[in-house]
């Protein structure tokens, strides 16, 4: 772990640097590059990627710079705990556990089902690595009703609630690691390591990601950098109204802390959400989603998974092929973990795991 500088927002509005306190996670700012070869297949003017895949050690991806604003407020609380909430396989609930028990936190994880795939497995058996104490239920109605049990067992064993994480990590609170993530990009365009891109593809499941980012654009200045946020959940994870609703609280909640910071409009021009990647939805496959997986993987040799960034490749390749990006720079920003997780689960069985879960690894594979 590297100690970080001064996050890029709180140099502009110093005021927020004590109200919200971090536990430093990632080593940003996590590289840009070139997709040559990729670019190459595509009708596109340029084509980049945003490596927060790269974000951290051992465990990258999206999730790490919300959990540095989690975390740190869970801690200078003094909160004994944590709980979230995921789908089986959720990368959130992974790094929010592993990162959590670094930092003297204890984990409850509540898991509901999901379409199986080697990612699921992978998470699940990380979750054994990590300590978390998981909580499998049909649903999200059993879901919040263990909830309220876990709050009431925590409260009378500690005398404490455990903070609760919203799934995803989605709260004002958390996308702070990406309204800096949106000026970190700045920096990056301002020293020349790529131009400035007309849009930005990124994957949108509970939007924390895409919407922080629009927050961090808009506070940059880049009013004409367009976010193009690709679903792959339905509502309520992702819809236009909740985009709204966290841009809005967001920038409420860092005016309210300081008033320099400006109350932005929701920029409805800059904002693209894009529906056709979707499929039979969370965590299914689809065709186009599998295909972009394959693109990169043999042009560039970058990972992804088709859940989140195979479909968001989609979207972007999608756009292309329909000849609407031939004159624009695009920019893709990964969002899935790339660190190998081979050495946190290698001895781990799944047996290990409640009942609930075996299923995962003893059924025929999904994909
Ligand atoms: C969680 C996740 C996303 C979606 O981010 P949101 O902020 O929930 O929209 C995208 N990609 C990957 C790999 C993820 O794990």
């Amino acid at each position: 772990m590297t100690s970080s500088p001064i996050p890029p927002l709180m140099q502009r509005y110093p005021v927020l640097q004590e109200a919200f306190p971090v536990v430093h996670l990632a080593t940003l700012p996590t590289p840009v590059g070139c997709l040559t070869q990729l670019e190459a297949t595509l009708p596109v003017e340029g084509l980049w990627i945003k490596r927060d895949d790269r974000s951290a050690e051992p465990y990258g991806g999206n999730k790490v710079r919300k959990l540095e604003y989690l975390l740190g407020w869970a801690q200078a609380q003094g909160h004994p705990a944590v709980l979230t909430f995921g789908a089986a396989g959720s990368n959130h609930a992974l790094a929010t556990s592993l990162y959590a028990q670094w930092h003297g936190l204890r984990c409850h994880a509540i898991l509901s089902p999901q379409e199986n795939s080697p990612t699921v497995r992978k998470n699940l058996l990380g979750h054994l690595a990590a300590g978390t104490t998981l909580h499998p239920v049909s649903g999200r109605r059993a879901g919040q009703q263990r909830c309220c049990e876990i709050l009431c067992e925590e409260y009378a064993d500690h005398g404490r609630l455990p903070f609760v994480i919203p799934p995803g990590g989605s709260s004002p609170l958390g996308m702070l690691g990406y309204v800096n993530a949106g000026l970190e990009l700045a920096a990056q365009i301002e020293a020349g390591e790529l131009p400035r891109p007309d849009a930005i593809y990124v994957a949108s499941g509970t939007m924390g990601t895409c919407i922080g980012l629009l927050i961090g654009l808009q506070c940059a200045g880049l009013d004409m950098v367009q976010v193009v946020a690709v679903r792959v959940t339905v509502a309520p994870f992702t819809s236009p109204e909740k985009g709204r609703l966290l841009h809005q609280a967001t920038g409420r909640m860092l005016h309210d802390v300081d008033p320099a910071f400006p109350c932005f409009p929701f920029p409805e021009a800059q904002f693209i959400l894009k529906d056709a990647q979707l499929g039979a939805g969370y965590g299914f496959p689809t065709v186009a989603g599998e295909a972009a997986v394959q693109a990169i993987q043999a042009a560039e040799g970058i990972s992804l998974e088709g859940t989140y960034t195979g479909k968001a490749l989609a979207g972007l390749v999608e756009d292309a092929e329909n000849r609407v990006l031939c004159q624009k720079k695009v920019l893709f920003w990964n969002t899935y973990n790339s660190q190998d997780l081979t050495p946190l689960i290698q001895d781990k069985n799944y047996r290990d795991l409640p009942d609930d879960f075996h299923a995962y690894f003893t059924e025929t594979e999904g994909v």
